[in-house]
């Protein structure tokens, strides 16, 4: 790899040179694995090039220690359109039937895939066997068996999975777990997560079983779970749950409209949520303990978060949250940071372990004890 200073060498020559390419351009994309100060840069493709994709490859923009290189979309438009407006060349850009070839691409640190839940898993594996890091947006698979396997799969081909929880790197979300964490909430006694939003296209690909694989506590309601596990700080060891559908048109089988659940954990503190994709208004956290309370409303949307407790208002300022999450997870995934709250593969698998007990528990009626 080239120093730092052949590297600011070449790129003011080649900014005489070549006025009009980017400085990406102008290096022939040979080497961007620099950053300003702030450690080695993560080199990242982006697979799946829809909605969410896009807010991401935007944040990115804003990134220190995080840049797109590669692309993979089924679509050859968007290629074409995405490769031209973030810099990406043709040579880095793929189709899901020829990826795998990205094995042989230096340019390529990790894929974070951003395409429908049920693409996940099989997506994950082949970016494992390819010896590239991957992320993978969440739900990471349709439940534990699919998400451990994945977990396997980068396990032995010897790259990191992680997911996409961007909460996880919120300021005022970690300042209530910090606050949690010195005592100064007191014994938590009760969480209450509510996250929901209403669903409008009845053809997209989130009502759809075989793709989402279920309805609304895959897509939204993952949120009240992970946020009880990292507000409450304790793994669930039961669950219960109750659905209620009030649109089995748009709701098909499979497809769950509304679900409430309950989480008991160890310390018998008891979390009470609400999932789901027929109300709007409905992204609440709220932490109980013997000595104080966090509120955060909203708590998981794309912020600013707001938020308050005993003490007051909470003042952390607002950073994109995926600006922050792609640096955060280059800190990760090239240095070994370790996170105050998880983003790995296995984390992913705890809450689709809490999902699949949620399906059973509404298809039973019955308590589902968890071993975590
Ligand atoms: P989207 O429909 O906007 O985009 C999905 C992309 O996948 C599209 O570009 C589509 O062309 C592509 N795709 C590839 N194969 C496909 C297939 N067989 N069927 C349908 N589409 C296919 O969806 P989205 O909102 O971008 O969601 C993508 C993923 O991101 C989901 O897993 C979702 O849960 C996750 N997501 C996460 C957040 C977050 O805040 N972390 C927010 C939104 C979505």
């Amino acid at each position: 790899m080239n120093s730092r200073r052949d590297f600011l060498q070449k790129l003011a020559a080649s900014a005489i040179a070549m006025p009009f390419l980017s400085a990406y351009d102008a290096l022939g994309n040979t080497d961007f694995h620099l950053s300003d100060n702030q450690g080695p840069v993560l080199r990242v493709a982006i697979m799946g090039l829809g909605g969410y994709a896009s807010r991401v490859a935007e944040a990115m923009q804003s990134c220190k220690r995080a840049k797109i290189t590669g692309l993979i979309s089924g679509t050859p438009a968007k290629l074409q359109e995405w490769g031209a407006k973030y810099n990406v060349p043709e040579k880095n850009r793929y189709n899901y039937e020829n990826f795998d070839n990205i094995k042989d691409n230096p340019d390529i640190d990790a894929v974070y895939v951003i395409t429908p839940n049920a693409l996940h898993h099989d997506q994950v594996i082949r970016v494992a066997k390819a010896g590239k890091h991957a992320i993978s947006e969440k739900p990471m698979a349709l439940n534990a068996k699919e998400g451990q396997e994945m977990v396997d799969a980068c396990a032995s081909a010897g790259v990191k999975l992680l997911v996409g929880y961007r909460m996880h790197f919120e300021p005022k979300t970690l300042e209530v777990i910090r606050m949690r964490q010195a005592g100064e909430l007191g014994k938590i006694l009760f969480f209450q997560g509510q996250c929901g939003f209403r669903i409008g296209d009845p053809s997209q690909w989130r009502l759809n079983k075989a793709l989402a694989g279920g309805g609304s506590m895959m897509d939204i309601g993952i949120y009240a779970i992970n946020g009880a596990r990292y507000m409450v700080g304790e793994e669930p060891v039961w669950v219960t749950a109750q659905e209620t559908k009030t649109d089995t048109i748009k709701f098909k089988e499979g497809v769950d409209e509304t679900i409430q659940f309950q989480l008991g954990f160890p310390s018998g503190a008891v979390a009470s949520c609400l999932s789901t994709y027929n109300m709007n208004y409905l992204d609440r956290f709220f932490l109980n303990g013997e000595k104080g309370f966090a509120e955060l409303q909203p708590s998981t949307g794309y912020g600013p978060i707001k938020g308050r407790t005993n003490k007051g208002e909470l003042t952390q300022p607002h950073e994109t949250h995926q600006t922050r999450q792609m640096d955060e997870m280059a800190g990760i995934i090239l240095d070994g940071n370790k996170p105050v709250v998880p983003v790995d593969g296995l984390e992913g698998v705890r809450d689709l372990k809490i999902i699949d007990a949620i399906y059973a528990a509404c298809a039973s009626g019955q308590r589902q004890d968890l071993n975590t």
